[in-house]
């Protein structure tokens, strides 16, 4: 599940997750309030100022906001019955193309969010709070902390709230239009350990700026960029199109598989960055590349996969609906120093059947649609072009089970598939299934 995915993060529950996904691909937003959106955890009660010692409103104890926010589904579940439940659905809709390994999952399966978005509000006595929009409302449901997220964003989102008392600076209020500050957004790099905030404002002055940014950085030196983005629309998304940097580069980088990426506030990059490295580590166990194929990354988003493969690979063509993705996968390409990779901007269906009718060759097809699957004018054209090997990294098992179905009646038979949780505390699993003849 690839969201931004990510480019524009909405704030509100369907919006926000289909821009994330960008196109689709439910990754982690849309699944459904599944992981993209912020799942809630332990956080602020009703007094803003005191995270909140938690009314459990649920059964464990764990996280006190989890029914309003909605974003943990499973909160509830041992992490060993979640893993059971995944693997049992997963096996169910896999097994009559082939047996299932056993599920990847997560041996800490806490904070494995690298993207963290708050909502800047204000309480009934006027006292600043942050949190999350409650499940299908705009209600702002107070958060300190959340079982899911990156803990030191959890911390500096908390940090700003406090400085924006001495700062007077006031959060934005969407019904009467007046105030500042709308959101928080946080992108933590898991390998390298740099920090971006995002500072949403409704508009581009912000009061004290050199001050501000001084303070925050004395309370969080580990903070190495921050930007502003002024969003003056009155729709859910999180960011809007203008961006100033106030401190450092302006993005971050972070590292999978020996490989570095950029992450700009509007990137798409995944949000469980370990449990990626497994996943991608796994398609590439499976496509098995010995030196010199011709690969197809297609729905490559920013192109982290093909990336990744291009070391191992004669030549690597990756196709993506998404323009700014493509952007930054041939910057990403070229970061790495990436010669045999080249991204094409267009519908995977579409380009692929061009392919075909040209009669292109390719050996190895990687895909990882959104989570509607992929298309007759793209699957038809893969059985045209006769690859040796297509491994299919999922999100959505049964969209998955659908298109194995159409491959496997045309010749194709389903040799590995193992399910990934990317996602603990939600419903969604992630799969991998490799294809031969
Ligand atoms: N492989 C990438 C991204 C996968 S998410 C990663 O692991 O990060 C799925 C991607 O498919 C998204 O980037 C989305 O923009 C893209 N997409 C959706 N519909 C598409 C289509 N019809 N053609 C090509 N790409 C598409």
């Amino acid at each position: 599940m690839k969201d931004n995915r990510d480019r524009l993060i909405t704030a509100k529950k369907k919006a926000a997750r289909q821009a994330e996904r960008q196109g689709g691909k439910p990754s982690v937003a849309q699944v459904s309030k599944d992981a993209n959106k912020k799942p809630a955890v332990t956080s602020a009660g009703k007094d803003a100022k005191k995270p909140a010692t938690g009314k459990q409103k649920k059964g464990n104890g764990i996280c006190p906001v989890s029914k309003e926010c909605g974003g943990c589904k499973w909160i509830d579940k041992e992490y060993t019955v979640q893993l059971k439940e995944k693997e049992k659905w997963v096996k169910g809709l896999l097994e009559p193309f082939c047996k299932t390994e056993p599920i990847i999952g997560m041996e800490q399966p806490t904070h494995y969010r690298n993207k963290v978005h708050a909502v800047f509000g204000e309480d009934r006595k006027h006292n600043i709070i942050s949190g999350i929009y409650e499940e299908g409302t705009h209600r702002i449901v107070p958060v300190d902390s959340c079982l899911i997220e990156n803990e030191k964003a959890d911390a500096i989102i908390v940090s700003i709230r406090e400085l924006l008392k001495s700062f007077k600076i006031r959060p934005y209020n969407e019904d009467t239009g007046y105030g500042l500050l709308r959101h928080v957004l946080i992108r933590t790099g898991q390998a390298t350990g740099q920090i971006m905030v995002v500072l949403v404002l409704a508009s581009p002055i912000m009061p004290s700026k050199n001050n501000f940014v001084k303070a925050l950085l004395k309370i969080h030196p580990e903070i190495t960029t921050i930007v502003v983005n002024v969003n003056n629309r009155g729709t859910s998304m999180i960011l809007g199109d203008k961006e100033q940097v106030i401190y450092g580069r302006g993005y971050i980088e972070d590292v999978l598989c020996g490989k570095t990426f950029r992450i700009s506030p509007k990137s798409f990059y995944q949000v469980n960055p370990l449990q990626t490295e497994k996943l991608y580590g796994k398609a590439l166990e499976f496509a098995d590349l010995q030196g010199n194929e011709t690969v197809l990354d297609a729905y490559c988003g920013t192109g982290t996969i093909g990336i990744i493969a291009s070391d191992k690979a004669g030549k690597v063509i990756g196709v993506e609906l998404n323009a700014d993705a493509v952007k930054d996968a041939r910057e990403n390409a070229k970061r790495n120093n990436i010669k045999n990779i080249q991204f094409y901007q267009n519908d995977a269906g579409k380009f692929l059947v061009e392919m075909a009718e040209q009669g292109a060759k390719v050996d190895v097809v990687l895909m990882d649609p959104p989570r509607s699957g992929s298309d007759e004018a793209f699957l038809s054209s893969v059985v045209k072009m006769k690859p040796k090997k297509v491994v299919y990294i999922s999100c959505n098992p049964e969209t998955l089970a659908r298109d194995l179905k159409y491959l496997t009646k045309q010749g194709y038979k389903v040799k590995r598939a193992v399910g990934c949780d990317m996602f603990p505390f939600t419903s969604h699993c992630e799969c991998i299934v490799m294809l031969s003849k």
